[in-house]
């Protein structure tokens, strides 16, 4: 897994405080200079005291299993204000676009109030070969807990976003028109199109003893869309699988994700069905009738058209030389050229799409792009994003190639493949609070403290398909893989003191290995409690 951009400073989620990115810090003076200062100490603070996860920001972009066919990119938005979490899922089965056609641009929103999950592409191979299923229906691994597919490896990260989260919708497209008397072969109790389903009426959660009334929400968000749907025809109906009933017919819903989300983890789930006889924009339009309608029932509010300060930064330059291909040289890189060649830069890459321009200094003008310029001496192209400069790329002198260096000090490239795998750092959770530790680290617990191996982090490597074993404790104990992600550990309770270091069960080890080499490790110390 790896943490893409963390964009945003602007806090939301569980901060009181509030701070701006500034574009042009140099230029404050005064009180406005006081105001930039007590801002930077808030970021240092922020940098220096909240581990990676917990810090402040306004969304967050994880990939999962990155350069696979079954890539899962999940986006996280927090409103500015705190709120209920609604989890969205497209595309859980590949030829069902109307779901994540829709779900994909709500990554890109702003919130104001309450958060988002969002997974445009849950099964990304099947999307590509756009059909349903590749190895096994993803759709009805959610009763399982091993890992022998990538469907279920997927699953596996799909259910802990379920329990992150407050609503579940998966967005679906279905067959024919759901009604609830037969009308004719396409209109019947059996289809899916038009409906919004649950898998009860009325769930009781036996953890909080609270009643989850989905047919009650259903109907008042089907009345909300119905509102905006002209066509009768099209209008959505509550669609109650009983899905734990025992005359229900549809047993098989029992291994979907709305009801493992409800009955495992006690938060009300939809299926939103669009009819596949609908043409696709109808499909996708009413998939975001349906989810602003929950948005809204939830509290979950969008900020139109939203707030982004995030802090430019160019990516890449294409640029020609000569009449050759255009090259593409990374932000902070050398193009070398020989004296009396001509360059002209194309295109600029970088995290905005607006405001942007290259100049070649001592060339041209402010703005140099697709423009020739026969270079002589050494130079600089200079990138900004409106007035704040946010990438650079030398231009130096050299009689033969190669054209593009790679500097130093370049950090956001990728290793070469040929490194060894090892283990950057540690998710983990103690009693559901989430820290960060790097490899080799120590935690110390309390005995009988809760502690969860969320995921590890790569330096090198691919760690999905890492063992990361917590010895002493067995976690699926029908097939003791030795893969302990995922599972909460009592401290007290669930582990074998003949397995950890001092014989005595004061401290364990978990090893993470790659084809039986260990690529990383972590020292759990635990102390009795204090009575
Ligand atoms: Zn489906």
């Amino acid at each position: 897994m790896r943490k893409k951009r963390l964009t945003g400073w602007v806090c939301g989620k569980g901060f009181d405080v509030k701070g701006s990115f500034q574009y042009h810090p140099r230029e404050t003076t005064g009180q406005e200079g006081f105001r930039w200062r007590s801002f930077f100490c808030l970021l240092v603070f922020l940098l220096l005291f909240f581990p990676d996860d917990a810090r402040c920001q306004r969304r967050t972009h994880e990939i999962f299993f990155e350069g696979t066919d079954y890539e899962l990119n999940v986006y996280r938005i927090y409103g500015e204000r705190p709120g209920k979490t609604l989890l969205l899922i497209g595309g859980i089965q590949g030829d069902e676009p109307g779901g994540f056609l829709s779900a994909d641009p709500y990554a890109d929103i702003c919130l104001s109030k309450g958060n988002l999950i969002v997974v445009p592409r849950a099964n990304f191979h099947s999307i590509v070969l756009r059909q349903r299923i590749v190895n096994q229906d993803m759709n009805r691994q959610f009763d399982e807990e091993a890992r022998h597919t990538y469907e279920t490896k997927v699953v596996s990260i799909l259910k802990r976003l379920i329990q992150e989260s407050d609503c579940l919708l998966n967005l679906h497209d279905g067959s024919g028109f759901y009604s609830d008397t037969w009308e004719n072969q396409d209109r019947n109790p059996l289809r899916y199109g038009q409906s919004l389903i649950a898998d009860a009426e009325v769930h009781m959660n036996p953890a909080t003893g609270e009643e989850i009334r989905l047919g009650e929400m259903a109907r008042a968000v089907a009345a909300r869309i119905n509102s905006q749907i002209e066509n009768s025809e099209h209008h959505f109906r509550f669609n109650n699988h009983r899905s734990r009933e025992a005359e229900s017919p549809h047993k098989e819903q029992r291994k979907s994700a709305t009801y493992y989300a409800l009955f495992t983890c006690g938060v009300p789930a939809f299926g939103i069905e669009t009819s596949k006889s609908l043409p696709l924009e109808l499909k996708v339009r009413h998939h975001n009738l349906a989810i602003n309608a929950f948005m809204d029932r939830l509290g979950i509010v969008q900020e139109t058209p939203g707030v982004n300060l995030d802090p430019p930064e160019l990516d890449y330059l294409v640029i020609a030389v000569n009449e050759e291909l255009p090259v593409v040289v990374g932000n902070q890189q050398t193009l070398y050229v020989q004296p009396g060649d001509t360059i002209m830069i194309s295109h600029i890459e970088a995290n905005y799409e607006r405001g942007l321009t290259a100049d070649l200094i001592g060339f041209g003008t402010i703005s140099d792009v697709r423009k020739k310029f026969s270079i002589q001496r050494e130079t600089q192209i200079v990138v900004r994003k409106d007035y704040y400069p946010c990438g650079k790329v030398t231009i130096s002198l050299r009689s033969e190639p190669p054209r593009v260096l790679q500097t130093k000090g370049r950090t956001d490239s990728e290793p070469p493949r040929d490194q060894k795998p090892a283990v950057k750092t540690f998710r983990i959770q103690i009693n559901g609070k989430e820290k960060v530790c790097r490899n080799n680290e120590r935690v110390t617990l309390v005995k009988g403290d809760l502690f969860e191996i969320v995921d590890v982090t790569a330096e090198n490597g691919d760690p999905s398909v890492w063992v990361v074993n917590f010895k002493g404790f067995v976690g699926d104990r029908r097939s003791n893989d030795g893969e302990d992600r995922g599972f909460v550990i009592n401290t007290a309770k669930d582990l074998l003191s003949r397995y950890s270091i001092d014989k005595q069960g004061r401290s364990y080890p978990v090893v993470v290995t790659y084809q039986n080499a260990e690529v990383g490790k972590l020292f759990v110390d635990l102390k009795e409690p204090r009575n």
